[in-house]
């Protein structure tokens, strides 16, 4: 669809480019990023000062007070770029509407949809040369908004700085991933803040999964914080089962990110007359489903890897291999879903966003 910046987005360019010292064969994720970023302020009760300006350094009180009660959000999404250099976005009003119910959960203002779409796509078109074409690269897209008020005193901000940032991604290879299944820590509790993309859940993730990196583990899965025993996240993926040919994932609470590659996941498995169920899963099923040779696949599922595929699991102490298929659903999703993204395929669904 043909789209208007909205007057109040005011561009200022940077006066040269960065580009041609970043050295796109070797990115490494999250770690650079393009020549623009784009920055509003939330004051005195509405959005203003909407601006695209050169990448660069903020300048914040130390007293703000994001730094102290950590009223953070934040979205992650990608741009992709076809043969023809078309630029496109996957499903980005799911991404919208995720990060205004992550900020009402933490008592941030809504962002309104024209500044979010009017931002993506002036920065979108001033930095596509940052959007590399070739199935893999991407540019990662962190919008992300703060709480700016000086004060210590613990009490919802009534300033907000919202930021978008773009960052050249390549394909993102996971390798062999290893994951415990969590026995003793927990990412999120029923009443949390689970299911939104709240700073403070990855922050408090870290110390778990460096425990299990020492043991050998790369991940740790997330079970339910009253027994572990229900199997529910991997990290900043959902996670998906295979017994036999069904696939099973667990149904969306209060502890779970609704996750938009999940979705499409899911609906992807209906459309491909793959059995598939939401419901809960539980660490003795998926055990005993191993034992047996039913366990076929475990993957996370989330738009830096989009499917990144497990080849072994831990759990009270013993690890527990999974076999190496030639046809995985793991592969079969995550072929589609890039077909779907880079242009390369027809789609059914309505995801692919083109930004003209
Ligand atoms: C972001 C995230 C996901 C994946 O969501 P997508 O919309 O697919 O990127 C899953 N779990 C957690 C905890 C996340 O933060």
């Amino acid at each position: 669809m043909n789209f208007t910046i909205p007057q109040e987005i005011t561009i200022h360019k940077a006066d040269t480019s960065r580009i041609h010292e970043v050295d796109f064969s070797a990115l490494q994720f999250g770690s650079v990023f393009s020549d623009h970023m784009f920055s509003c302020d939330f004051e005195d009760g509405t959005w203003k000062n909407a601006q695209v300006l050169p990448y660069g350094p903020l300048t914040i009180s130390p007293a703000a007070k994001v730094f102290h009660y950590g009223q953070a959000v934040f979205e992650g999404m990608k741009a992709f770029k076809d043969e023809n250099g078309g630029i496109f976005m996957f499903r980005p009003e799911d991404n919208f509407n995720r990060i205004n119910k992550s900020a009402v959960r933490m008592a941030m203002p809504e962002f309104p949809r024209e500044l979010f779409f009017g931002a993506l796509h002036a920065m979108l078109k001033l930095d596509s040369d940052w959007i590399k074409p070739g199935l893999g690269n991407s540019l990662y897209i962190r919008p992300f908004s703060i709480a700016t008020q000086v004060g210590v005193s613990a009490s919802p901000s009534n300033k907000y700085k919202f930021i978008i940032l773009l960052s050249p991604a390549q394909a993102y290879y996971t390798g062999d991933v290893k994951v415990i299944f969590s026995q003793q820590f927990s990412r999120a509790a029923d009443g949390g803040v689970g299911f939104a993309k709240a700073a403070g859940n990855y922050g408090a993730q870290f110390y778990p999964t460096n425990l299990a990196r020492e043991r050998g583990f790369q991940q740790v899965i997330w079970t339910d914080s009253h027994q572990h025993e229900y199997l529910e996240e991997a990290g900043t993926m959902n996670i998906f089962f295979r017994l036999n040919d069904t696939l099973i994932t667990a149904p969306n609470n209060d502890r779970i990110l609704d996750g938009i590659t999940r979705k499409s996941v899911l609906k992807l498995a209906e459309a491909m007359n793959i059995p598939h169920e939401v419901r809960r899963i539980t660490v003795s099923e998926v055990k005993q489903a191993q034992t047996k040779g039913e366990l076929k696949e475990i993957f996370g599922a989330g738009t830096a890897a989009v499917i990144s595929p497990i080849s072994a699991f831990s759990h009270d102490e013993k690890t527990y291999e999974l076999p190496k298929l030639e046809n995985s659903y793991a592969a079969t999703f995550k072929k589609r879903l890039m077909e779907i993204q880079y242009n390369i395929s027809d789609d059914p669904f309505g995801w692919r966003y083109k930004v003209e």
